[in-house]
């Protein structure tokens, strides 16, 4: 059969692995997930109690308005409903991005190594990628490359932190790039893993009310998949001036999210304690796997997210997942990125005290 020939040029997006298909495979009682940067502490308990309390809806189609949890994020960033669309994760709303403004005959930039999925969707539509010789963000190049093919690239990604290297730009270097770009460039300001950046360093923190009031052509995207604990639910936001809003709403199909996702994503919102809980955790425990790569010679770049990434000289880490994976452990091989490095989620204190016994002998 004959397809859209611009699917020729895809690579199928490669998720972590699933636990309970691990455990299966291995005959494993325990399988440890560090490879999808989930919440290690769970579901939100106030999303958890909302999903059961109004488990009697799921044969309701879900109210397509949203409003309840767009009117929530509208008081949290200070904007107007109207500045908000509400996604199947904000995977989705990359979607809308990439459909909104491009086709074959128009490009996007990105730093050399970013989110797999800006990728995919361009590629769909058989768009141009341009990608920096840094693998991570340099504002520089990133501006200089824009300025040779400006009247190509019609949407920049960036990603802020960064998945999967994790590093992070200064929310002044940002406003700085944005005001160099036209107008008719659409900059996607991917904000999946935001909220652990500006509890670590606040000059990383990127303020969605700040950013729309100064850019027509900017749309910052958030997720209830990471810090929130709502990776299952698929459930994410994004937010922009209302043209821009408008135009993706074109893009939608009714119903996007599920009414559960709605009520949990309401009820996380609110979960201060889950939510300090999970971000001060995070840096403690990301605290061991920075000695562990020093004490063990591992090259790294300083983490602003829920993860690390270790990258290797002579070990191959195809090898070092695969013998990981035999022992219930599974973390985020990079060579699909082209890189010899895995990525790891920080998990709990026993969790991650299981990769160092493992991966020690291992390594
Ligand atoms: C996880 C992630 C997303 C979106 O995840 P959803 O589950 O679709 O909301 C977006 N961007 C980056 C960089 C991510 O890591």
């Amino acid at each position: 059969m004959e397809f859209n020939p611009f699917l020729k040029n895809i690579k199928t997006y490669e998720s972590g692995k699933d636990i309970e298909l691990i455990a299966k495979e291995f005959g494993l009682k325990e399988v440890i997930k560090l490879a999808s940067n989930e919440n290690p502490y769970g579901v939100s308990p106030k999303a958890k109690e909302a999903i059961i309390n109004n488990a009697h809806l799921a044969y309701l189609y879900p109210d397509d308005t949203m409003s309840e949890l767009k009117q929530a994020l509208a008081d949290k960033f200070k904007v107007q409903k109207e500045n908000i669309i509400i996604g199947s994760g904000s995977d989705q709303i990359i979607e809308y991005a990439i459909h909104a403004k491009l086709d074959h005959s128009k490009a996007y930039l990105q730093c050399g190594v970013s989110f797999a999925m800006y990728e995919i969707y361009a590629k769909q539509l058989g768009v141009k990628v341009y990608k920096t010789q840094s693998l991570i963000h340099d504002i520089d190049e990133l501006y200089e490359l824009y300025k040779k093919y400006k009247n190509d690239i019609k949407v920049i990604f960036l990603c802020l932190p960064n998945n999967p290297l994790g590093e992070c730009l200064d929310k002044t270097q940002v406003f700085e790039f944005i005001e160099k770009i036209d107008e008719d460039c659409l900059i996607v300001i991917d904000g999946a893993y935001n909220e652990f950046a500006s509890f670590k360093d606040k000059n990383k923190h990127i303020n969605p009310q700040e950013l729309i009031n100064k850019f027509i052509n900017v749309v910052y995207l958030g997720t209830f998949s990471k810090l929130y604990g709502l990776g299952g639910m698929r459930i994410g936001y994004g937010v922009a001036c209302k043209e821009i809003i408008d135009a993706f709403y074109k893009l939608r199909a009714p119903f996007n999210v599920t009414n559960l996702s709605l009520k949990a994503a309401y009820a996380a919102l609110n979960d201060e304690e889950f939510i300090f809980k999970t971000l001060k955790n995070n840096f403690l425990q990301m605290k061991f796997f920075e000695d562990f790569a020093k004490k063990n010679k591992i090259s790294y770049i300083e983490s602003y997210t829920n993860f690390i990434t270790y990258f290797f000289d002579e070990k191959n880490s195809t090898d070092l997942s695969e013998k990981l994976l035999k022992k219930g452990i599974i973390i985020r091989n990079l060579q699909s990125y082209g890189l010899n490095a895995v990525r790891i989620s920080i998990g709990t204190e026993y969790e991650n005290s299981r990769f160092f016994e493992e991966f020690s002998k291992i390594f």
